[in-house]
């Protein structure tokens, strides 16, 4: 920390998977911005399970530059989870989040900074310019207007991880989080004021993004998850309508003779109508012990801490 500061001004917190060709160029350029800013500052750079030399490169420089703060998870937990453990483990009055790809440049960090300092609790980047495939692009619309939904926060861009926050709002997410929700809609969904920022967006410069179909749809099954119960309620509202058609179909059986076939189907829409709304029901209950549990198992395991703790 700068000007022996016991709490830095800012942190800025980064998740790494497997980025060794940007940890030298990442870790130079957001601590030149800062420092030209004139905020004390720390660096918490939380290596999520890297298997190339990013962790080693990020020891290297801490040993030489007290400002940086190294957490080794114990594996990869994906990218919400080393998040997670960055921002809880900053000390900062304001935390920012960017990507160790570089896709954020960090010279757009004081636009952050500004919002916050214009008063806002939360601010967030709005990619003006995206470098994503279709499937990607069309991915992540579904997930802006699933999270607008959820949140009832009127913003764009709910995408990408480059945002800033204010120490208060780090901690009354800290109180509410468990592992998998997401953290940047769980702040948004607590009603604090976000401002959103028109920042760069460039194309990932090495590798691939580490995120595929697959990961991507368990992002929304897991924002769906964290914010509604819908899902099993629409089981038991499906259940209730196909037991309601069995009712009347039985019904019309007994009052006009009508075939073999539409006396089963009756029968079948009953029983089935009986099974899924019994299903909602259980649901429900299901819905309510989750609420309750997911707070209690660890969403990551931090393997060593920064040397100078
Ligand atoms: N990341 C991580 N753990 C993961 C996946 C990604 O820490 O399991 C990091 C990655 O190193 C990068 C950031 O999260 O710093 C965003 O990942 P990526 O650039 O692959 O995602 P995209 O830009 O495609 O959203
Ligand atoms: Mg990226």
């Amino acid at each position: 920390m700068t000007d022996g500061h016991a709490v830095p001004e800012v942190s800025v917190v980064v998740p790494l998977l497997d980025e060794e060709a940007s940890v030298d160029e990442l870790l130079a350029r957001t601590s030149a911005v800062l420092e030209e800013r004139g905020v004390s500052f720390e660096l918490v750079l939380v290596d999520d399970g890297s298997r190339d030399a990013t962790a080693a490169k990020l020891r290297a420089a801490e040993a030489t530059d007290p400002r940086l703060r190294v957490f080794e998870l114990l594996r990869n937990f994906g990218q919400n989870a080393a998040l997670a453990c960055g921002i809880f483990e900053a000390r900062g009055d304001v935390v920012v989040t960017i990507d160790a790809d570089l896709q954020n440049p960090p010279e757009e960090i004081p636009r952050l900074l500004d919002a916050i300092d214009g008063g806002a609790d939360v601010a967030t980047g709005l990619r003006t310019q995206r470098y994503e495939g279709l499937v990607r692009w069309l991915g992540s619309r579904a997930m802006h207007w699933l999270a607008r939904r959820l949140t009832g926060a009127r913003i764009r861009d709910f995408g990408g991880q480059f945002k800033a926050y204010r120490r208060p709002v780090v901690e009354e997410v800290r109180r509410i989080w468990a592992p998998g929700k997401p953290l940047f809609p769980l702040a948004l969904w607590l009603g604090f004021p976000v401002a959103e920022v028109p920042v760069r967006h460039e194309p990932r410069r090495s590798g691939d993004s580490r995120y595929n179909l697959r990961s991507l749809l368990r992002i929304n099954v897991d924002l769906i998850t964290s914010f509604s119960t819908l899902p099993l309620a629409a089981i038991g509202a499906v259940g209730a309508l196909c037991l309601g058609a069995g009712l009347v179909g039985i019904a019309i059986c007994l009052w006009i003779p009508a075939s073999t076939f539409a006396q089963a189907a009756s029968l079948t829409l009953l029983g089935v109508g009986a099974l899924l709304l019994a299903t909602g029901v259980l649901g429900q209950y299901l819905g309510r012990i989750y609420q309750q549990v997911a707070g209690r198992s660890p969403a990551f395991v931090v393997r060593r801490g920064p040397t100078s703790d």
